[in-house]
């Protein structure tokens, strides 16, 4: 039994093996940022089509919708979504207890009330249970969240949607290119944000994001909102008059060339992806006491993060608390040489800015809500995950990295082999 590198043995990642790139850029994303910056096409409102009309396209027709519009970043993204689809003050917005803040921050920039439904324990996409159970005379969306490139429950929630006359936004930033029953996530709801930030699937050289819908007047309402309340409209000059409230939340053309030349290499990527993380997944699978993630039946996963689950009593290690396992293996895991980490500290309900509610003015939105305050009975299922989980980030996106996760499965074997010391270990956590 080779003994562990946080004993003083030799780690099962060589060190030489551990710094991978992501983004992967390459010459020809290199010349088509300076053709933009040769074009002096800087800005995407222009009467003549720049890289940002061209990675619309591009990424509609890679999608499967009618329309795509390019916007300055994911969160804009739903947050525009929301604003275009008539979501504001006084309304609720569902959204998952477990994903990056800015699922929740969304609908706090348009004045409506997030509020938290909790998740499946085994894809991490909102429960339709929940959602169903957190559904009022003042709800107007649902924001299921896509979560680590797996795709949320869409049937359930598009029949809670219809039965009740709520809009619902996908928040499609960790999960480009996966799929629900065939059809590929932004084509699932009324409009669809994806993030383009540099450490995402599809990344470009700083910050992006792109929104997609079947509905070609939204479509065209964001295009107005993204630019001041504008019209633009190829072969006419600009006018400047605003017909609703806009922002300038418009994509660069330099980051939409770049996005569109990892796009040209994406499906690429994404399959060399798939046939490396299910090798190294199924490497996991067998070691007792991790939940591997799986996509659910009928869906293919983007794998933008992996979370793993621990479970203390199945890894035979009956009575060491999950928190406690779980700070011990990422201890013992990371001088194997694997980087796993916590993703997410605390449930979005817990994050400062709801519990305080610190909005806008006096309180608001929630104050708009007349006192009243949404049913909430906890999030047992996200605080669970929170509690009992580590994640993997980044580097395996690197289609290259195929041998890099044999390592780390190799790291996973040799502390399993080890776990009786995880006791031991895992007291001297906290
Ligand atoms: C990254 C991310 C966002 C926000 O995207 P930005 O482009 O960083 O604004 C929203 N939701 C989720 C789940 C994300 O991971």
């Amino acid at each position: 039994m080779d003994k562990l590198a946080v004993l003083g043995g030799a780690p099962a990642v060589p060190r030489d093996q551990r710094s991978v790139a992501w983004p992967i850029i390459t010459e020809e994303d290199r010349k088509a940022v300076l053709a933009v910056i040769d074009s002096g096409e800087l800005v995407s409102n222009s009467d003549t089509p720049t890289a940002v009309d061209d990675l619309e396209a591009r990424f509609a027709e890679r999608v499967g919708v009618a329309r795509c519009v390019g916007l300055s970043n994911g969160t804009t993204a739903l947050q525009i979504a929301l604003a275009a689809l008539g979501v504001g003050p006084g309304d609720e917005v569902i959204v998952p207890a477990l994903s990056f803040i800015a699922s929740g921050l969304a609908p706090l920039h348009q004045m409506a009330v997030p509020v938290f439904a909790d998740i499946d324990p085994v894809t991490f996409t909102l429960d339709p249970d929940d959602v169903a159970r957190k559904i009022t005379g003042r709800t107007a969306a649902i924001l299921p969240v896509h979560l680590h490139g797996m795709p949320a429950d869409m049937a359930p929630l598009r029949a809670l949607a219809d039965r009740h006359g709520l809009v619902i936004v996908e928040d499609a930033a960790q999960a480009h290119g996966a799929s629900y029953h065939g059809t590929q996530v932004g084509a699932l709801g009324d409009a669809a944000a994806f993030s383009l930030q540099v450490t995402k699937n599809l990344p470009t050289c700083g910050e992006g994001g792109l929104l997609t819908t079947n509905d070609e007047a939204l479509a065209g309402k964001i295009r107005m909102i993204r630019q001041f309340g504008e019209v633009i409209e190829a072969g006419k000059p600009r006018d400047y008059v605003s017909y609703t409230l806009g922002w300038n939340s418009k994509l660069n053309p330099i980051q939409a060339a770049f996005a569109a030349s990892q796009l040209g290499r994406f499906d690429d990527y994404e399959a060399r992806r798939q046939a490396n993380i299910t090798a190294f997944l199924d490497r996991l699978r067998p070691l007792p006491g991790i939940q591997v993630p799986a996509a659910r039946e009928g869906c293919t996963h983007a794998w933008h993060i992996l979370r793993l689950r621990f479970d203390p009593a199945a890894m035979g290690l009956p009575g060491v608390p999950p928190a406690a396992l779980r700070g011990a293996l990422r201890r013992v895991l990371r001088a194997e040489g694997v980087p796993l980490s916590q993703y997410q500290l605390m449930t979005l309900p817990r994050q400062k800015v709801f519990q305080e509610r610190t909005g806008f003015g006096n309180g608001y939105p929630w104050a708009a809500l007349d006192g009243e305050t949404p049913p909430d009975a906890g999030h047992p299922v996200a605080e669970a995950v929170i509690e009992d989980s580590l994640t993997l980030q980044k580097r395996h996106l690197n289609p290259d990295t195929g041998d890099l996760l044999q390592r780390y499965a190799d790291a996973f074997e040799k502390v399993w082999s080890n776990r009786d010391m995880l006791t031991t270990l895992a007291r001297a956590e906290r």
